[in-house]
């Protein structure tokens, strides 16, 4: 059975006590196993990137730079094989593996210009020969925990800004597709990272547990489900840490009448079933307003006839299994509970028949549904749209606010006006006007509102380079024989 180790201090380290089984969704076998890190492999990850801390904090930007731009040229001609370890392990289809990897890129393509992000300010003359300027320094070890279902990008959203700002980093990337971690750490040292800059520890609960407890870990970025991502918050809070924790999501997206209806269908269809619905940016919701509803739920039916289901590696496939044979089944138990909720299934996907032993699902469409339902108010993670029908737009705000979700929400009309309103009035971190995915790009940041993410900062963008350093400001004087006075008062400015 392949292993998969963790990346420490330049090397792979195989040796663990425990390990943990990584399945190929799309035909539900055990092909590796990864190591899982004790409290003593963490402490020797740290000990790494405590000893590579000096010499990668007083690089030069421009080698840290340089660094970035060959990372970019790497990555860009490794896409395809890098795509592939993603399918084999998450189980996304090639195309959406390679759209992943993209977008991760542009993380690396914001890092190269890490020398115009940390700049500071400067000000002369604050008072009478003096002046003030600022700058920004690396927080230190940093550790990364990242969730199975963006093994490519969600690393990359975090370890492009942390190391470009000169700190050294522990990536913990989900147990259940851990490969890609290593592939891209490999691919850094290929770059010219120094060792011991970005080091991989694969693990479960005992491995974040260890790196948050750890004194040498100064900050934490998670992203991951709700629950997790609390506890997570409090505990590295509780530590001293500086911590972001982004969380789980129920992403709405509101078509008002005036909708270009086909538009609107594809989207919903393309955003709740891309990836079997595993995206925290997915809609799970569709929320009809008016009129439009009847016709809405037969264009958005209609066009899941003919969705293809099957191997990522399948180009004909548009959506690849589930992550876990355990997940497909709670995600099942959603739409076969919906009516005794009183909701509508319009398709049932849990009937689908498929051939191989993978962890497939079919695409379902629940209508009627309310809140206090359960398909309504959790996160369900797979391929099941609801959608709740509402009067007026003013419902569709509240409906919106009152989920205790914020991460993505999106409106779909030709009003500019209510399109307007909209984006002042939603609680939600990213908004999407007829984008149904509004995820911003990596010159923007990325983070939810509410229960989607637990912090001040959001990820990636200029919100990382704050987050990844912390503000120094210093105020000179030079000797001036003519102004030098003893004066016990606190300084004022003149
Ligand atoms: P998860 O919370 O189960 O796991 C995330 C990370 O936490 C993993 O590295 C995992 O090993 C670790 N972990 C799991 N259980 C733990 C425990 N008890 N104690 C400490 N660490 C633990 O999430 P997941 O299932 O891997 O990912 C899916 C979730 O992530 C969804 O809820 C999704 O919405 C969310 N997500 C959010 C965003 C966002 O930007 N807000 C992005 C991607 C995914």
């Amino acid at each position: 059975m392949q292993q998969i180790p963790h990346y420490i201090d330049g090397r792979r380290v195989a040796e663990a006590e425990r390990f943990g089984p990584v399945f190929n969704p799309a035909t539900g076998e055990q092909e590796k196993e990864v190591a899982l890190a004790s409290a003593s492999r963490i402490d020797e990850a740290v000990a790494a990137a405590q000893a590579a801390l000096p010499g990668w904090r007083s690089a030069s930007l421009a080698k840290r730079a340089a660094v970035f731009y060959r990372v970019r040229q790497l990555l860009t001609e490794r896409k395809s094989e890098l795509a592939a370890i993603l399918t084999s392990e998450h189980g996304k289809v090639l195309s959406d593996a390679e759209g992943e990897i993209s977008r991760g890129l542009e993380n690396i393509e914001f890092a190269t210009g890490l020398s115009h992000m940390l700049k500071g300010e400067r000000s002369e003359q604050v008072s009478s020969g003096v002046d003030v300027h600022s700058i920004r320094q690396p927080v230190g070890v940093v550790a990364c925990i990242t969730p199975f279902n963006f093994p490519a990008m969600v690393p990359l959203w975090m370890i492009g800004s942390a190391i470009a700002c000169g700190n050294t980093v522990l990536l913990k990337p989900s147990e259940k597709d851990p490969s890609s971690s290593v592939f891209i750490a490999e691919l850094f040292t290929e770059a010219g990272l120094p060792d011991g800059v970005l080091n991989v520890v694969h693990g479960d609960r005992e491995a974040v547990e260890g790196i948050l407890d750890h004194p040498g870990v100064k900050a934490v970025s998670f992203v991951g489900s709700t629950p997790i991502a609390k506890t997570i918050y409090a505990r590295a809070a509780a530590n001293g840490k500086r911590v972001q924790a982004l969380g789980g999501a129920k992403n709405h997206m509101v078509v008002l009448p005036d909708a270009d209806l086909d538009m609107a269908a594809d989207a919903a269809i393309s955003a709740a079933y891309g990836s079997a619905g595993e995206r925290c940016m997915a809609i799970s919701v569709m929320v009809a307003v008016g009129d439009i509803a009847d016709d809405l739920v037969e264009a958005v039916r209609s066009r899941m006839e003919s969705l293809r289901i099957g191997p990522g590696t399948d180009p004909a496939s548009e959506m690849g299994p589930l992550i876990t044979a355990e997940h497909r089944d709670r995600v099942a138990s959603y739409v076969t509970n919906a009516p005794a909720e009183g909701a509508t299934v319009v398709v049932d996907g849990t009937q689908q028949q498929f051939d191989s032993g993978g962890f497939f699902i079919g695409v379902s469409l629940v209508d009627h549904v309310k809140p206090g339902m359960k398909v309504y108010d959790d996160e369900i993670f797979g391929p099941v749209l609801s959608v709740v029908r509402v009067d007026t737009y003013a419902d569709a705000v509240r409906l919106v606010n009152e989920n205790q979700y914020g991460n993505g929400v999106a409106i779909f009309t030709r009003d500019g006006g209510a399109a307007r309103q909209f984006e002042v009035e939603a609680e939600a971190g990213m908004v999407g006007v007829n984008v149904p995915i509004p995820v911003p790009v990596g010159t923007y940041s990325f983070g939810g509102w509410k229960d989607s993410l637990f912090g001040d900062t959001h990820m990636y963008g200029p919100d990382s380079i704050r987050f990844y350093t912390r503000g120094k400001v210093v105020t000179t004087r030079w000797p001036d024989p003519s102004t030098s006075k003893i004066d016990l008062g606190f300084p004022q400015v003149d």
